[in-house]
């Protein structure tokens, strides 16, 4: 898909809204693949799509490959994933946080008291080559 036609992140987060479990307010999400990366069925249910987005509120808004959740009947529900977002972007979608800011920077405090997905879960090899390749202009490798 040429990039001019990435949609904008809203429009995932929509479509996640109304058929999955789990939402991920795309403008926090960094692109790591934390949550991919610990889903036992990612296979089925997870897949990454380009989309127009800003990158914490700093980078441009341009086209990024993010999570989304193709197939959320896969989904058992375990919130493995959700434990393993170390930005607090990915978030039930029975209680979203009213201010995902707020959620950000809780998140990213208690980020270095998590036992199993601290800073030295984040900070893997395979995460920050993730994180490279999903914000390269163009969101391709
Ligand atoms: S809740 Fe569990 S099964 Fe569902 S996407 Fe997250 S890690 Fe995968």
């Amino acid at each position: 898909m040429p990039d001019m036609e990435a949609k904008d992140w809203k429009h995932y987060y929509e479509e996640m809204k109304r058929k999955a479990p789990l939402i991920i307010y795309y403008p926090l999400c960094g692109g790591g693949e934390e949550c991919i990366s610990v889903c036992p069925y990612a296979d089925k249910v997870w897949t990454l799509v380009p989309m127009r987005v800003r990158l914490f509120g700093l980078g441009g808004y341009r086209v990024r490959l993010r999570p989304y959740m193709a197939h959320p009947e896969h989904c058992k529900r375990c919130y493995l994933c959700l434990a393993a977002c170390p930005t607090g972007a990915l978030m039930r979608a029975d209680s979203p946080a009213k201010h995902p800011g707020l959620r950000f920077l809780a998140t990213l405090a208690k980020l270095p008291f998590r036992k199993r997905y601290s800073i030295r879960f984040v900070f893997r090899r395979e995460h920050i080559e993730r994180f490279k390749r999903n914000n390269r202009p163009g969101g391709r490798g």
